[in-house]
């Protein structure tokens, strides 16, 4: 499971315990005065509505954002972030030839850094520096990438890797606390560690920390919000059993016999063996819901472009059961077409977008499907950066199956 898979499942988890989740969603506005109702106006940045919602505790746990919002609820708010980008880049395994993970320090400034395989694919990173604007503009830039090209290069020689190598990027912004002595610290050293605090304001944050740890922060906070309800409005609370849920998707039995009995099913006819091996390891028990998606319509059993693996069924999953609600949703977030393909899927955006509308009840408008992707392709070349422009455009195109596209 990927970093954003693992994400997803947790959300789903949430939503299915009866959390109500809203992606695309912003917090414009908090009043948080401790012992009252908390207020948040929240806008839906899909269709520009607001809503108020009121809870006894508002919990910030926004990441590279968390100053930006506590911001919202006392303009004063003391800095409490030290924020650094990076960045990966995407390149074809065979050029390097790793078998497994390598995790090596940089000839270039002795960090250390990993090489890792992904499917047919390495990437190699990352990159930690300075970075204090907007996190949803972050990019990698060429010094980015010249940097974890001869990085790589320093222990794989042979591989000579060149910037037509590097196939996308990706850059995050790492929610790190700030120091709190006056040293001078690098920004590779500054603390993976987390912190709650509640701020005079009211708002209880939470900021620092790691993916790895995200459960242990998670049941911290949750103790937080309890006492809270219990101090100030002498509410109590149950005992957390989180840990004993499965995620959405765990599978009951082992992976192998899992995929054993599902090439058994009849729409496993349509498909290679390989391919149920690719939706097991992507979805869990989740496969199956696929593979009855399939049944239903063996168009579906097509693959949305020869050369990678992910079926026309997958992009109705994403809609229908994994949230997604624009085509980045399914061709980046979802699927990882935008980073696989040199041309980031563009050739198959418009296809997708039909097939999704007709098949999810979406309901996008002509001028819709055409702000799809335009937006689209404007999230597929930052993930070049400074590298070639994305590929062959929008309009050489992939057909959706319904329309004689079906290549699998
Ligand atoms: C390059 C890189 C490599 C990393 N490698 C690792 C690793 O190997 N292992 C590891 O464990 N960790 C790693 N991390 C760290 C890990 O990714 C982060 O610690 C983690 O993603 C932080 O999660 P978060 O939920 O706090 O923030 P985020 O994942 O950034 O989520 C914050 C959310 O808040 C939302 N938001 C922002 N503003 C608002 C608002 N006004 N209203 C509502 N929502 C809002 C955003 O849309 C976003 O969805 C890495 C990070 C980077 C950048």
């Amino acid at each position: 499971v990927d970093d954003a898979r693992l994400t997803l499942s947790v959300a789903r988890a949430a939503h299915e315990s009866g959390a109500t989740v809203l992606t695309y969603a912003a917090v414009t506005h908090l009043c948080a005065t401790p012992g009252k109702l908390a207020v948040a106006d929240v806008v839906d940045r899909l269709s520009d509505r607001t809503c108020r919602v009121q809870a006894c505790v508002i919990v910030n746990a926004t990441g590279p954002w968390s100053d930006h919002v506590r911001r919202l609820a006392d303009p004063k708010a003391p800095p409490r972030l030290r924020t650094t980008k990076g960045v990966h880049i995407l390149v074809r395994r065979e050029r390097l030839g790793n078998r497994g993970a390598v995790i090596f320090r940089s000839g270039v400034d002795g960090r250390v850094m990993f090489i890792l395989p992904w499917g047919e694919f390495t990437y190699v990173g990352t990159t930690d520096t300075e970075y204090d604007g907007n996190p949803v503009e972050a990019t990698a830039d060429s010094r980015d990438i010249r940097y974890l090209l001869d990085s790589a290069n320093g222990i794989f020689p042979d591989a000579a890797l060149q910037e037509e190598d590097v196939i996308s990027t990706w850059a995050g912004i790492r929610p790190l606390l700030a120091p709190t002595a006056l040293t001078d610290v690098s920004a590779s050293a500054t603390s993976r560690e987390h912190a709650i605090w509640r701020d005079p304001s009211g708002l209880l944050n939470v900021a620092g920390g790691k993916l790895t740890t995200f459960r242990s922060m998670a049941a911290e906070v949750a103790d937080h919000v309890a006492t809270i309800l219990r101090q100030e409005f002498g509410r109590s609370s149950g005992t957390c059993f989180t840990e004993f849920i499965p995620l959405p998707g765990a599978p009951e039995e082992a992976e192998e016999a899992l995929i054993d009995r599902l090439r058994g099913t009849e729409a496993a006819l349509l498909l290679k063996a390989s391919d149920i091996e690719h939706l097991v390891r992507r979805y869990g028990a989740d496969a199956e819901a696929i593979l009855a998606l399939i049944s239903e319509n063996p168009s579906l059993a097509g693959r949305l472009v020869e050369e990678r693996p992910y079926f026309w069924a997958e992009a109705i999953h994403a809609v229908r059961h994994e949230m997604a609600m624009t085509l980045d949703d399914i061709l980046r977030r979802r699927l990882h077409l935008c980073y696989e393909l040199n041309d980031g899927g563009l050739s198959v955006a418009r296809s997708v977008a039909e097939l999704v509308c007709e098949e999810t009840g979406l309901e996008w408008g002509l001028d819709d499907i055409e702000r799809q992707i335009e937006s689209y392709a404007a999230i597929v070349h930052t993930t070049r950066g400074p590298l070639r422009p994305a590929g062959p455009s929008a309009t050489q195109r992939h057909q959706h199956p319904d329309k004689g596209g079906r290549n699998g």
